[in-house]
């Protein structure tokens, strides 16, 4: 039976598939198609592996029987048959065969999706006993992950995109139809990472429209949508799915009318975008003459393709942080990033890259490591965030100056400084860029210059801006933050989203006074949060006397076709009023 869930619209486009739920705890698990002659192969690792859990299972019932203490642990040893009863289990040893055969999957996604499909079942039975055997299940297919991880598939790895920017899984002879990703939460790591994978949308029960998963999930340009609350239960595994990434809305079973319609409005939108594609090399200016800059925002060096391939005429953010985040605490050295970073500032032939450094904390944990005992009532967003954390770890983020000086090197590069607030913190800060500096001197080691920025995205930095004035080259207004710290709406909790409102008086007049002031004294200043991206947006902050916009590269072409049909001089007076009316959003329309 048909039915529809309603979240936040994300990422715009639709996508039409058949569900894959993933539980939380495995989206690390790989997903990738496997060709025809490699099924075989799939299945031989699946079955290796269920034959080495069954041995592992054998040698701990054998010593419990040597030690004669199988009286003393009758609960182990009937949970060890209830173990070896399940990885004989008709429904799951055929269930994993379907994917593999019928669908291609590789056996890791196999086994976790008919793990997903037998726990459903389970969940759903009156017997406490019987419920419970889930946890059990769950442990055995845990076992044959983790012999699957040290006996790697020589299948394949994901495959690299296809040169039209999808997932050339998704057009695998093989494969008929496109697949969604449904999930109770994921986080931005575990999305980046499906970035290169064969989904063509996402749907979470948990976000906030401007959180970090969200954002990565924009920056793939496939239809998402987030804080779709109980999604993850109503929609069942292999569902037929519609996901309507700018209305915000999931239909489950559709009708062949829906279905059709959805198709429609599909193709109109690949028609649109085919048609803002011719905009690529038309100069960003207004139709009273102002240039506007363009930049886009990126998450790994690699992204420097799409950003120019969007017309960018730079990077605006680069966020550095997804460089360090679902490492399992093993950081990337100084090497590594160099690396990294020069990739970026190559890749973008010569424009200017602006790199954040390090930004993690709130909703962008390093890891996806539980919250501590007793670390509950604890507030991640107004803790050891962004620079916060760099300063409490001088040498990590030393090594990442260090790195970022040394990319200088191969060209022009803008070091952009997260979630400062107070004088200290900018001095600190700069002492430690003149210390990496010196240690790379005293190394004769090679660097280049810098333009120095800082993100104005705390009330406290926006009310102060005189002060950032005088030791930065260039501020960056973070509105994702600015928006959630002054507003005190937390960007990632869906129950309060309602309330995340861009355009509340109190932002608006934080965003112009900072953008007035940069102007008046000849600095530069742009937007990065989500707010440069929304076309909706676009004639404020030209009003607001906005000249240098930076998103992701898939909204550039939208905006800019805004910009050219924009008068800023027009767009000042009716920025004003807006300013200071008592409901600014109903004058948007105007
Ligand atoms: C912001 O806060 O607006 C911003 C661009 O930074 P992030 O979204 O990474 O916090
Ligand atoms: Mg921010």
């Amino acid at each position: 039976m048909s039915f529809t869930v309603h979240g936040l619209a994300v990422s715009r486009g639709i996508a039409i598939g058949r569900a894959v739920i993933v539980a939380s705890s495995r989206v690390d698990v790989a997903h990738y198609f496997v060709k025809t002659d490699q099924v075989e192969t799939e299945i031989e690792r699946l079955r290796s592996a269920r034959k080495a859990v069954v041995e592992e299972i054998g040698r701990v019932q054998h010593s419990l029987g040597e030690l004669g203490s199988n009286d003393a642990h009758p609960e182990l040893s009937a949970l060890l048959d209830v173990h070896l009863m399940l990885l004989q289990d008709e429904q799951l040893t055929n269930g994993v065969k379907h994917w593999i055969v019928d669908r291609h999957y590789n056996a890791e996604w196999a086994l976790t999706t008919q793990l997903e499909v037998i726990a459903r079942q389970f969940d759903e039975m009156e017997d406490p006993y019987l419920r419970e055997r889930k946890a059990d299940l769950e442990q055995v297919v845990e076992r044959m992950l983790r012999f699957m991880r040290g006996v790697a598939s020589p299948v394949a790895a994901p495959r690299p995109a296809a040169p039209d920017g999808k997932s050339d899984a998704l057009f695998d002879p093989s494969v008929e139809v496109p697949l969604v990703l449904i999930a109770h939460d994921l986080s931005p790591a575990d999305m980046l990472q499906f970035k290169q994978s064969v989904f063509a949308g996402f749907v979470t029960d948990v976000g906030g429209k401007t959180s970090h998963t969200a954002i990565v999930a924009r920056s793939m340009d496939i239809p998402a949508v987030v804080g779709a609350r109980s999604a993850s239960h109503l929609i069942n595994q292999d569902d037929w799915v519609i996901i309507d990434g700018d209305a915000g809305v999931v239909v489950v079973d559709p009708s062949a009318i829906l279905l059709a319609e959805y198709g429609f409005k599909q193709r109109q939108g690949e028609v649109e975008r085919e048609r803002l594609s011719r905009l690529k090399n038309t100069p960003a200016i207004t139709l009273d003459g102002q240039k506007i800059e363009l930049l886009a925002n990126i998450e790994q060096p690699e992204d420097a393709v799409s950003a120019l391939k969007a017309g960018a005429v730079g990077v605006g953010l680069f966020r550095t942080e997804f460089l360090f985040m679902g490492r399992n605490g093993k950081l990337p050295d100084e090497e590594e990033q160099y690396q990294a970073y020069r990739r970026a500032v190559e890749g973008m032939q010569g424009l200017p890259v602006t790199i954040r450094t390090v930004d993690v904390g709130a909703d962008k944990p390093l890891d996806r490591t539980p919250v501590r005992a007793g670390e509950d009532h604890l507030n991640p967003a107004l803790g050891l965030r962004a620079i916060r954390w760099s300063l409490a770890e001088p040498t990590m983020f030393l090594s990442q100056l260090r790195a970022i000086l040394r990319a200088a090197a191969h060209g022009a590069i803008n070091l952009l400084i997260p979630m400062l607030a107070h004088a200290s913190e900018i001095r600190q800060t700069l002492a430690l860029v003149d210390r990496a500096r010196e240690q790379l001197d005293a190394r004769g080691q090679a660097c280049g210059p810098v333009r120095l920025g800082a993100m104005i995205e705390v009330p406290a930095a926006a009310l102060t801006i005189p002060l950032f004035l005088r030791y930065f080259d260039f501020l960056s207004i973070g509105t994702n933050d600015l928006i959630q710290y002054t507003l005190a709406i937390d960007r990632a909790d869906e129950a309060v989203s309602h309330l995340y409102d861009p355009v509340h008086p109190a932002v608006l007049q934080l965003l112009a006074s900072t953008i007035a002031q940069c102007r008046a004294q000849g600095k530069g200043v742009s937007v990065c949060g989500e707010m440069a991206g929304d076309v909706a947006m676009t004639r404020l902050l030209l009003g607001l006397g906005l000249r240098s916009f930076s998103m992701h590269p898939s909204q550039i072409l939208a905006v800019k076709q805004q910009i050219l049909r924009c008068d800023t001089v027009k767009l000042a007076t009716w920025a004003q009023s807006v300013l200071v009316a008592e409901d600014p959003a109903a004058l948007m329309a105007d």
